[in-house]
């Protein structure tokens, strides 16, 4: 299999499935996300940093509503240093 996407574009791994979405109420919220950085004014708001590119660069995604907003990729707890790199 040979990898051709640029670096550009979202990630070959994005499915549908597991992409953000929008789920009322949810119990796996962005909020409590360790993918998840916070906006220091406004923290219903917030960004996504779950993504990279294959170049290994961070692909942010905005959430507006982190209490409402989920994905398959949800974890929680706090990013470590080392998952910065
Ligand atoms: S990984 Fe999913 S649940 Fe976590 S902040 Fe990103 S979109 Fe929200």
């Amino acid at each position: 299999m040979t990898m051709t996407q640029a670096s550009t574009s979202a990630p070959a791994n994005a499915q549908p499935a597991v992409q953000m979405h929008r789920e009322e109420g949810t119990s796996r919220p962005c909020s409590i996300c360790k993918w998840q950085t916070p906006d220091p004014t406004d923290p219903i708001r917030g960004q996504c940093t779950v993504n990279r590119h294959a170049n290994g660069g961070v692909w942010k995604r905005w959430i507006r509503d982190a209490l409402n907003t989920t994905c398959g990729r949800h974890e929680e707890g706090k990013l470590s240093f080392r998952d910065h790199v």
